[in-house]
């Protein structure tokens, strides 16, 4: 049977080569980074340092100033729990938007009930913060802004530049989730003019089960594991060598043909866009259009049915998306992120999201267009809200 992946902004197959830099750590050198006191212990550490200075390079950051962790959500916790708890004596108010990653969002619900207060900052009708509510929701007690560069959901890209000059000018520490932006858009901290990053391998062609947080030298910031001195006393947990080769190595590859890979998804992203718009009626796009968009992006509404059931039909017909409502993980609520936009819950119940990779071919965009307009059909003949408007027209 077909087989079509088009769920890319929810985790990514691993490249061989990537896997392929992994494997010596997985097998001969399998040497505990931090038993200094005999080679294969040596030869780790020093493999951890190289690829510690890898990344550091990519980003344009210090190698002191790269952090790894055991996954994207972990960076995020920790970024906004560490700060909250090293900051605290400052203040206890934190700045953030309401369209975060759940592993932002759930942090700071955590300290909500912990004595700090958060501003969730709305956004426009396509996702995107503007910065002026940023600066008008500083108050003294501000100790921390944590905005994401591109959203996970809608593709919306946010004006990280333009935060980061209110975050300077107010000498607030200011924190992005870039999970979704490597591979698909340039990340260097300096540029970006941020304090703190988070990554997470399985975006990029890496592996699952590590993370990175980049933290400016100069930042105070508690720890959220404790235990043994590994990451400069700052993330106890033995190294996983290996998943820090596979993070670095697929981090490298993501960057080097960047300019390349970034047309090529957005051809297809934009053929899909174009196709769907074109074949389906009663059908809205969801996010930014053109450049404040994820280049492999792609997120619809369709009015009278429900996400769920397009997934449905779609992965009888082999393909694999995903939709903008929870229920999947269990809850009956529509996306936070549709909601802010500002969909109605109806609608944003009837949400498919499909992300392109750099493995999804031109006859895969066909085969989605071919199998996807008469799912939504059969789907809306069977909706007693659409049959109320045909009625009505
Ligand atoms: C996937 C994702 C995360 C979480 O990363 P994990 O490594 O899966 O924990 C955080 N933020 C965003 C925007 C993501 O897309």
């Amino acid at each position: 049977m077909k087989s079509v992946y088009l769920d890319n902004n929810a985790t990514t197959y691993m490249k061989k080569e990537v896997v392929d830099a992994m494997l010596p750590y997985l097998y001969e050198n399998f040497g505990n980074a931090s038993s200094k006191f005999y080679q294969i212990g040596r030869e780790a550490e020093q493999a951890v340092a190289s690829f510690r200075e890898k990344i550091a390079d990519i980003l344009g950051a210090k190698p002191n100033e790269i952090y790894f962790t055991g996954s994207g959500c972990e960076a995020d916790n920790w970024a906004i729990k560490g700060i909250a708890d090293a900051y605290r004596n400052k203040g206890n108010h934190i700045i953030t938007s309401q369209i975060e990653h759940h592993a932002v969002l759930s942090a700071c619900e955590f300290l909500e009930k912990h004595g700090f207060e958060v501003t969730y900052l709305p956004v426009d009708e396509y996702g995107i913060v503007n910065p002026i509510d940023v600066e008008k929701a500083i108050t003294d007690k501000t100790i921390l802004i944590s905005i994401m560069t591109a959203n996970n959901e809608i593709g919306a890209i946010e004006p990280i530049c333009e935060i980061s000059e209110i975050a300077k000018k107010h000498k607030i520490i200011f924190h992005t989730d870039a999970v979704q932006a490597i591979g698909h858009m340039r990340v260097n901290v300096n540029e970006l003019g941020v304090d703190m990053l988070s990554l997470s391998g399985h975006k990029f062609h890496g592996p699952k089960g590590i993370g990175v947080l980049y933290i400016r030298n100069g930042i105070r910031i508690s720890n959220l594991i404790h235990g043994g001195g590994q990451e400069r006393g700052k993330r106890a947990a033995t190294e996983n060598v290996a998943a820090m080769a596979g993070i670095a190595k697929a981090l490298e590859i993501a960057t080097n043909d960047l300019d390349e890979n970034i047309k090529k998804l957005t051809e297809k992203r934009d053929r899909l866009i174009k196709g769907i718009s074109e074949k389906i009626p009663y059908c809205r796009l969801n996010g930014p259009v053109g450049d404040n968009r994820l280049c492999n992006n792609v997120n619809f509404s369709f009015k009278y049915i429900e996400g769920e059931s397009i997934l449905m039909l779609l992965d009888m017909k082999g393909v694999a998306a995903s939709s903008g409502s929870a229920c999947a993980s269990g809850s009956l609520d529509p996306s936070h992120v549709l909601l802010a936009i500002g969909l109605p819950h109806e609608i944003a119940h009837g949400s498919l999201r499909l992300s392109v990779g750099d493995d999804t071919t031109d006859e895969d965009i066909d085969y989605v267009l071919e199998v996807l307009p008469p799912i939504i059909e059969r789907l809306r003949m069977m909706s007693p809200l659409y049959e109320e408007v045909i009625r009505n027209s």
